[in-house]
């Protein structure tokens, strides 16, 4: 086990990865595409995507993105004038 060689290479790889597996949870067929081209494959959305067939937007919160970049960390101001505390 080496940790140090992680190359490009399997980063990327990694992150197709990660991108195909979000994918197959959250994916789901364009309501909109058979409509339009009922002879095409449906697009596969994911939350909020817009489909560039059709311009079905998937009306789903993004609430998955948001869990892989949690807010709250930075407080902008609160470490300014701190210097009276006797
Ligand atoms: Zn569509």
């Amino acid at each position: 086990m080496t940790d140090d060689e992680y190359t490009m290479g399997e980063f990327f790889r990694d992150v197709r990865e990660e991108r195909r597996k979000r994918r197959e949870r959250l994916g789901v067929d364009c309501p909109g595409c058979p409509k339009v081209q009922p002879k095409r494959i449906p697009t596969v959305l994911l939350p909020q995507q817009r489909c560039k067939v059709c311009g079905y937007r998937d009306p789903r919160a993004r609430d998955d993105r948001a869990a892989l970049h949690p807010r709250g960390g930075l407080v902008d101001g609160a470490a300014g004038d701190a210097g009276a505390v006797a």
